[in-house]
């Protein structure tokens, strides 16, 4: 089938990054949110981030106007019906996506695929929801999605062999890397990167250090573009903790146990730069 239209549903930090890249490639967009205000957020990041690029000479005018008419906005998931290829990239929340599966199942037209950029929810089981598993895979994309090369592609159980080679050309086509990884808590990407982010909290609960000379020890000692605290604020805590209770409840292993200061932080609403507030202020 070819893909002309791809419908991205959720518009929030990873959503609008993806409908960005793809609207760039020349694909139309269908954008979906729940709240009307969570789109137009969505549009002004896009459109600032337009901005910036065409500041670095790295985006002309036209291409972004062009890019913002490629995108359509709605609150209304039937809207989804219209599109040859889904990207889900709503809250990670398992009842959510589970819910969202089984409504795009009966939206889709028979052979779309239906991916998810889930950080670490079970591709298989989400796959399960629909009578199209076969046609349900992983498009893990990195955050910022118009800065980052990567896009983990993520293979459960039932995925075929065409789905993976269809999502792997579409992920280039945006001019990304794509690399093929198996269905389990995490995948790579999370698997090594949470646990890293975790054990950076704990050490700030326990007074090891402050954040800023955590982030410093990360960045000048191992070479990380970021620390972890600025990475896990750039990420969302709410994303973070979600993806370490998976981790945790998937796996059963007690080291991936969240650590109680991102529980507080989270129940707190510091939720990182998306709130103003997290590890570092965002005035
Ligand atoms: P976010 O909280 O910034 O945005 C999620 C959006 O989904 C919100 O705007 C919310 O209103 C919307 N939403 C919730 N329920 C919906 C529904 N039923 N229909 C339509 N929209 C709905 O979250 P995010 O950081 O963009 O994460 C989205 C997905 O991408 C998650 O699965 C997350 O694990 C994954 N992810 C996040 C990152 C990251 O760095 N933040 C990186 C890679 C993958």
């Amino acid at each position: 089938m070819s893909i002309e239209t791809i419908a991205v549903i959720g518009s929030g930090t990873m959503g609008n990054g993806i409908a960005h890249v793809a609207a760039l490639t020349g694909y139309n967009v269908v954008l979906i949110d729940i709240k009307e205000e969570f789109l137009e957020r969505a549009i002004k990041t896009i459109t600032k981030n337009c901005d910036r690029q065409i500041k670095k000479e790295r985006l002309t005018e036209d291409q972004k106007n062009g890019l913002l008419a490629r995108i359509k906005t709605s609150t209304d998931l039937q809207e989804a019906s219209a599109a040859d290829f889904v990207v889900e990239a709503a809250t990670e929340d398992e009842a959510t996506k589970f819910e969202l599966f089984r409504k795009l199942d009966g939206l889709c037209r028979e052979g779309v695929i239906i991916s998810s950029n889930t950080s670490s929810i079970s591709i298989t089981k989400l796959a399960a929801q629909t009578d199209r598993p076969e046609n349900v895979i992983g498009m893990h994309f990195m955050n910022p999605v118009p800065m980052m090369k990567l896009v983990e592609v993520v293979r459960g159980l039932a995925t075929s062999d065409e789905t993976l080679q269809t999502v792997a050309a579409l992920a280039e086509k945006m001019g990304k890397t794509p690399v093929t990884v198996n269905d389990y808590p995490g995948f790579v990407a999370n698997r090594i990167l949470m646990p890293m982010i975790n054990e950076a909290v704990y050490c700030l609960m326990e007074g090891v250090a402050e954040a800023e000379a955590i982030d410093t020890v990360m960045k000048l000692g191992m070479a990380h573009p970021m620390g972890p605290l600025a990475l896990a604020d750039l990420i969302g805590l709410d994303v973070c903790l979600a993806i370490m209770e998976v981790l945790h409840s998937e796996l059963g292993d007690s080291k991936y146990r969240p650590c109680p200061l991102l529980k507080k932080m989270v129940a707190a609403g510091h939720l990182g730069r998306k709130s103003g507030k997290g590890f570092y202020n965002y005035g």
